[in-house]
């Protein structure tokens, strides 16, 4: 367009934007921003479900990233297009929130789009269709709630299935009854009560990963894994029955913030004020001894002094250790943190059973276990290769999330294409009364639903459309828990099939896809500003 605009008296040219701007207006803005939704729905499209395919994603630096994790895909490919870069938000939101459904949720936002689009081809205007679909989403999320089973929050059965769906289609789905068995401990043990409702901080669950073995060799710690070493050959590598100072300034003399100059004369002179520097060093290594500490772990440096100091006392220590780390230690220890040396003392102190430097292939971490109140916990995670260990982490994500999701909202829907195949059908019926072309929309939410179904048909190599008729017949009849077991290729009992999600995941899936793809069809005029010159 001109970035010269005639004024309302046709004399004056009033300039509006930089030149070299541009302006996509109406029809072909919206069959811009639709086109461009419909390749990121597609990108993901084929990863959906446990025989989806896997991704592998080539960084400008040339590190590749193997995933069928719908987050990471879309994370890692640099979206510019702006509509496009709104689904993209929706799969990291929709991760945050409740950690799985991201693929469904761009997958779904892409089909709505597509679906649209079908009606704004037929002259139904963008606002008519908004208004449909943000209807047949709250009836949707109605309808979700009438299938939803209640189950009790912390039994670990249900716990367990739900974790092992959320990791059939990964590459972990071997290992799922192995890792699900983990996480759901893991997220047990930081569960919180309150006032008859669960919450659970997953930031309490610390996941680390090393390269080397396998699956099966990861492990849940009651306490922290720190990738750090004991700073001092002469500490010992084990304490029996710990006591942990946790510490967040240095055992370093620190240094003058204005440059000093000291002129130093003789040998003695030296002397003096290097055994100064010691005494004050010995000082501080005193206070932590005093406070009947055995192990002090600290945020800052440690001085070779002090390190010397601490050996010869027989105390182990650790340096240079994350505040995050420390904050986790906190609450799996019982300790406080402390900065001035002065307030530490015996009741500021953590416990645990063993702090201890183990050998982790070519590293040497320190192991802080057995802790009294484990609040806090580690899930140390292993597998053959640094690319496997990374989409372990991302599962474990996953199921760690599905499993809280079900802890603070106890309810759960089939898998497979169930609940969707369900609430399309409703929303069919209930489309019937509503009045004008916001029908139209509404039928067109209910056929989009059905893209999950579909595509896990698909991608399962069953044949779609007969699937589909299939499911939709058996759900009429009243079977709400049929569904497909993609693994067997045939449709299924979902619940005997022990196929379970969070009701959580399934109402953020339709909820977040919905809302983006009515944003995304409100828009009729896209103004980009040109670049300014670097
Ligand atoms: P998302 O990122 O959306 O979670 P996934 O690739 O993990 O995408 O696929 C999730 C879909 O796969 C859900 O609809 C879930 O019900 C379905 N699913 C998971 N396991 C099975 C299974 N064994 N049989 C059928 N469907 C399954």
């Amino acid at each position: 367009m001109s970035n010269v605009q005639a004024s309302s008296k046709g004399t004056m040219p009033v300039v509006l934007l930089k030149e070299g701007s541009s302006e996509t207006k109406g029809r072909d803005a919206q069959k811009n921003n639709i086109a461009a939704s419909k390749i990121i729905a597609e990108i993901v499209h084929s990863s959906l479900g446990p025989r989806g395919m896997d991704k592998m994603l080539v960084d400008s630096l040339g590190d590749v990233t193997i995933t069928n994790d719908g987050a990471t895909i879309l994370k890692e490919i640099d979206v510019q297009h702006p509509a496009a870069k709104m689904l993209v938000e929706i799969s990291k939101t929709t991760d945050n929130e409740v950690g799985d459904g991201t693929t469904s949720a761009v997958v779904l936002a892409g089909a709505l789009l597509e679906n649209a689009e079908t009606l704004i081809v037929q002259d139904v205007h963008p606002t008519v269709i908004v208004d449909g679909y943000r209807k047949a989403a709250k009836k949707a999320g109605l309808y979700l709630n009438e299938i939803a089973e209640n189950v009790t929050a912390d039994d670990s059965v249900v716990l367990n299935k739900v974790a092992k769906t959320a990791m059939q289609t990964k590459l972990v789905k071997k290992e799922s009854d192995f890792l699900s068995g983990i996480i759901v401990k893991s997220v047990l043990a930081v569960s919180e009560k309150d006032d008859q409702k669960y919450k659970v901080d997953v930031d309490d669950i610390k996941v680390e990963k090393k390269a080397g073995g396998s699956i099966k060799d990861s492990v849940l710690i009651q306490g922290i894994v720190l990738d750090k070493e004991i700073v001092h050959g002469g500490m010992p590598k084990r304490t029996g029955g710990a006591r942990i100072a946790l510490i967040n300034t240095a055992l370093e003399i620190s240094k003058t913030e204005t440059d000093a100059k000291i002129n130093i004369s003789n040998p003695q002179q030296l002397k003096s004020f290097l055994d100064e520097e010691n005494r004050m060093l010995k000082g501080m290594v005193d206070k932590v001894i005093n406070s009947g500490a055995n192990v002090v772990l600290c945020q800052k440096g440690i001085d070779d002094m002090a390190q010397h100091y601490l050996a010869k006392a027989n105390v182990a220590a650790v340096r240079r250790i994350k505040e995050s780390d420390l904050a986790k230690l906190a609450k799996a220890t019982g300790a406080r943190v402390v900065t001035n040396l002065d307030d530490l003392h015996e009741n500021d102190l953590g416990r645990a059973e063993v702090v201890e430097e183990r050998k982790i292939e070519e590293d040497r971490w320190v192991f802080v276990e057995g802790c009294m109140h484990p609040k806090s916990v580690t899930l140390l995670v292993r597998g053959g290769s640094q690319r496997v260990v990374d989409e372990v982490e991302r599962s474990v994500h996953d199921a760690i999330m599905v499993v809280k999701d079900v802890m603070e909202l106890p309810s759960v829907v089939a898998g497979g294409g169930a609940p969707e195949i369900y609430a399309a059908t409703k929303i069919r019926n209930w489309a019937k009364s509503l009045e004008g072309r916001e029908q139209l929309a509404a039928e067109q939410f209910a056929d989009s639903l059905e893209v999950i179904p579909l595509t896990l048909a698909e991608n399962a190599g069953m044949d779609p459309i007969d699937t589909l008729t299939s499911l939709r017949s058996r759900q009429l009849k009243g079977e709400k828990w049929s569904g497909i077991d993609v693994i067997k290729a045939s449709i299924a009992d979902m619940k005997s099939s022990d196929i379970i999600e969070p009701l959580a995941v399934k109402r953020q899936v339709v909820s977040a896809a919905a809302e983006a793809a009515c944003m995304i069809l409100r828009i009729d005029d896209v103004v980009a500003t040109a670049k300014s010159p670097t």
